[in-house]
Parts: structure tokens; sequence; C-alpha cells
């Protein structure tokens, strides 16, 4: 049995039945770490001793498991705090931190029987589009090594691909789950806002960021939201009425068990597609690919639907301002005095702060701290912030009349594939811009996921985006599960891995 073709659900159930005891699936993982990290540097930290630990105490209770995926390795982007195990934030400013306590999502993942292999790369402090910007230098595409696999959640979306864990935790702030799920080609999602705990997520932009899984395909991510989704007290933001117990009525009713309600029905489904997507700047091989979906899921029973999205042009401005205006805020805990590492020489407190900062935070996360600062200035806030703010309504509004004519919406991830290393750092506006098709989803607080749907003339992963109303993600999941078993671009693998 060739462990790295499973899915997550497919190596739960022959662990469930003992056909593999859960220390080779870990011994499998690292060894295919081994062999290719080394090019990839998706990982920060490998936690081998650890996880084959935890696999063995695991397998005592491989009998009474629960979860579908219990034994399975996984991996954890390096901005969700585990505790005992180094947090690093991909910054240099946080290189020594290790966190006292577990991320919400990681004592549910415990719960739930995960195994963890260790924490992954990504852009500092998740700012960034192709995961070059961390400190601990760039994540490479395993489909081609002299390209960026997107970003921020770059590591997490590598390691997936290059069979290096069966799935991964990534987060979102503005597209960095689908993204690089996508230049990956593997199956992201992230949730709606309010569903999974932030708790334990060091903070990007706090009313934008979400939790979400990266895997091999649609079921494989119903699963890990499953374990994952639910009310937590810690975060203030985390919606009341998503357990099982919920006796309300309203669209909640019937929330979770995701993996249950997956029935790759769509008979009936209607699926919009909004004209300013498929407009200009978009790759050709993108275009054809994402409407050749379209055409999939219509063979299936859905119903395609052309609609017009006017506000997609304000998705960008408004998103880099409230993001870099919330990052300049929740950055500014990181001074030197009460988390990580400290300038080693400086005279008086002013000059600590300056120097632990100035040499503590790499280039982009300076540029967001400084454009929020400005935004938020007073003389500018009117002009920059509250406006953002507004066009943050418009689209929501936007969304919603959107979702008055269809179910689901169907769009690119990215305009291009992925882009060459080196590309986007020079020209950071450009790089911003590539945000166009995700960053609306997190303005508006909506689920979408990001699904494999074909490769262009190199061979490089296309991803196509399906944005479900608050609460829809068993809709998207359900159709992109439905594509799924029609077509098998997420059964395809990066040449040149080692196959555990
Ligand atoms: N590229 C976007 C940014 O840099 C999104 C990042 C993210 O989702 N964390 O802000």
């Amino acid at each position: 049995m060739k462990l790295r073709e499973l899915t997550a659900l497919e190596l739960g159930a022959v662990i469930k039945k003992g056909e593999v005891c859960v220390r080779e699936a870990v011994q499998a993982a690292l060894d295919a770490v081994a062999a290719q990290d080394g090019a990839l540097n998706a990982f920060i930290t490998v936690a081998g001793e650890r996880a084959l630990c935890r696999a063995d105490k695991l397998q005592a209770g491989v009998k009474d498991a629960q979860s579908p995926l219990y034994g399975v390795p996984m991996a954890i982007k390096d901005n969700i705090c585990t505790r005992g195990v180094r947090t690093t934030c991909a910054s240099k400013i946080l290189g020594d931190f290790t966190p006292p306590y577990d991320a919400a999502v990681v004592e549910q993942l415990a719960d739930a029987g995960a195994v963890s292999l260790g924490k992954l790369n990504m852009d500092e402090f998740a700012m960034g589009s192709t995961s070059e910007t961390s400190y601990y230098g760039p994540v490479k595409n395993p489909w081609d090594l002299a390209r960026a696999p997107g970003g921020s959640s770059g590591g997490a979306a590598a390691a997936v691909a290059a069979g290096m864990g069966w799935y991964a935790i990534g987060s979102d702030t503005g597209g960095s789950i689908r993204q690089p799920a996508a230049h990956c080609g593997v199956t992201g999602m992230k949730p709606t806002y309010g569903t999974v705990s932030r708790y334990g997520l060091i903070a990007y932009a706090s009313s934008l960021d979400q939790i979400g899984p990266l895997c091999r395909d649609a079921a494989d991510c119903a699963a890990v939201l499953d374990v994952l989704m639910g009310h937590d007290c810690r975060d203030a933001t985390s919606l009341p009425g998503l357990d099982s117990d919920w006796n309300g009525s309203g669209p909640r009713a019937d929330y979770g068990h995701l993996l249950e309600r997956l029935t790759g029905d769509v008979r009936g489904m209607r699926i919009g597609l909004p004209a300013q997507c498929f407009g200009d700047g978009l790759d050709g091989a993108v275009r054809a690919a994402v409407l050749g979906a379209a055409q999939v899921l219509k063979g299936r029973g859905a119903e395609i639907v052309e609609l017009s999205f006017p506000v997609l042009e304000y998705a960008v401005p408004a998103y880099y301002i409230i993001a870099a205006a919330e990052a300049s805020s929740n950055l500014s805990r990181f001074d030197g005095v009460k988390y990580g590492w400290r300038a080693e020489e400086y005279d008086g407190l002013a000059d600590l702060y300056r120097k632990t900062r100035t040499q503590g935070f790499g280039r982009e996360v300076k540029r967001r701290i400084l454009l929020g600062t400005f935004v938020l200035s007073s003389g500018y806030y009117d002009a920059y912030y509250k406006k953002a703010l507004q066009a943050k309504a418009v689209i929501k509004d936007a969304f919603d009349r959107a979702f008055e004519g269809c179910d689901l919406l169907l769009t690119p991830v990215t305009p291009s594939p992925a882009p060459r290393l080196g590309d986007s750092l020079g020209d950071p506006l450009s790089m911003y811009l590539g945000d166009i098709y995700t960053v609306s989803v997190n303005l508006a607080g909506l689920p979408a996921l990001s699904m494999p749907c074909g490769l262009d003339a190199e061979g490089m992963p296309i991803g196509a985006q399906l944005i479900a109303p608050h609460f829809g993600e068993g809709a998207a999941l359900s159709a992109a599960h439905a594509f799924q078993l029609d077509t098998d671009w997420h059964r395809r693998a990066p040449k040149g891995g080692e196959a555990p």
C-alpha cells in the first residue's frame, strides 16, 4: 500500500482497521520530510521524536477511536501556538518563543487523535502571498522548485502536496489558505468568520483572520472542519450556537457534521459566475480551467448563472487598509519586553523598542506597520480607514445581493499560476493585486474553498474558488466533492517526491 496516495480519511480508515499502525504512518511522513524538506523548506520545526512518542501512545487507543482522523499525521502553520514547541510566526522577533499553552485548534486536534509532525513555514506574520518573507528562508513549490508555493500558508500547501503529512492547518486573512492551495494543487478551506476559535492564533488582522484546513480533497476538509468548528468562550468573536446541542432555528441549526452531509449532489444548485472575476488581467489557462470546472458541475445537474459583482475593484484597497491598520495595532505587543527576541545593545527604553523592532521585523512587516499607523493617524483616519470600512460594508451587501440569485459563486483563486521565486519581492503592489479574488471573502466573513481544477501549459496547478453564504460550508464542500468525483486533478501529485 502506498501511504502517500491515500487521503487523510483513507489513512484513518486503514489505521482503524489495524492494517497500518500509527508509528508506520508517522515514520513514512518523517521519511518524506527527511527526503524532501531540504529542498522545499516547508517546515520551520520538525518535531519527529515527539510525533513518534505520540504515535505509540495513540496506538493503544485505536480500537476505541471515534474520529475518522485518529492517528493521521499532519502539521501546523507556525503562527498557531503549540505548548512546548517553538512558534516563530516565521519572524526573528519570535525566534525563541515557546508558548506555554496550546491554541484551541491544537487542543481539538489532539482530542481527535491527530499527530503533529511539526510547525510549517509561512510569510512572516502571515503577511504575503508567496511565503518568501519568512526569516527562515523561502518555501519552494514542490511542482517547480524555481517557483513560490503561494502564501502565506505556503509551507502548509507544499507539505500536503509533497506527502509530508496528510493534511495541514493554516490561517487565512485575505487568501492565505486558498491561494497556496491553488498554487500547490491541494484543497483548502477558509470557514465562516467566527466558526473556528482564534484562541492561540497569533493575530495579524483579527477581524479577518480565520483558521482552516489544507487537504488532499474536499472530504478531508470536511472531516478536519468537523474537528475544528465550535464555540470557544476564550475567543470573543467565536460564534455561539455551533455545537451539536444547538436548539435554535435558522441557518445554524444543521451546522456541523459536514462529512456526513457531503452528498456530492449538486442537482438544482445555482452556481454564479461573476463577470468581473473573468475580465482583464486573468491568465488564459486559469480562465479556461475555472470555466471548465463550471461545465463539470453543470454536467452533474447544477445550474450556471452569470451575474455582476461590480464592487470587486474596491476589495484590494479596502483589505490592505483594514489589514494593515489591525496589524499595526496587533504587532505593537512585540516590543522586546514581553515576548521573544530583544536587541542586544540599546540605550534606554525608547532605544530598546526601536532597535528590537527595527532588527526583529522584516521589510514586509515594517511596511504594513507603517501603512497601518498612517491610515489610523488623526487627519488620515477619515480619508482611509473609515472609507475602507464603508467599502467593506458595500462589499458585504454586494455578496448578499449576489446570493439572492445563486447558492454559490465560482471564481478563480488567483489571476495566474504560481509566480517565480523573487518576482514578487521587488513589486509588493502587484503582489497585493494578485489577491483580488480572495480578499473580499474575508471582508465579508464568508466561507470559501480552493480546489484543484487543472494544470497550465508548464504543468503548474490551477485552483477554482467556491464562495458560499455565511454558514454555507456544507454546500461549498458538496459542490467541490461532486467536482472531485468526476475529475482527478486533486489526485495529481508533483513529480520527484519520495512516496512514503
Ligand atoms: N496576501 C494577503 C496579505 O498579505 C493575505 C495574507 C493572509 O491571508 N494571511 O495580507
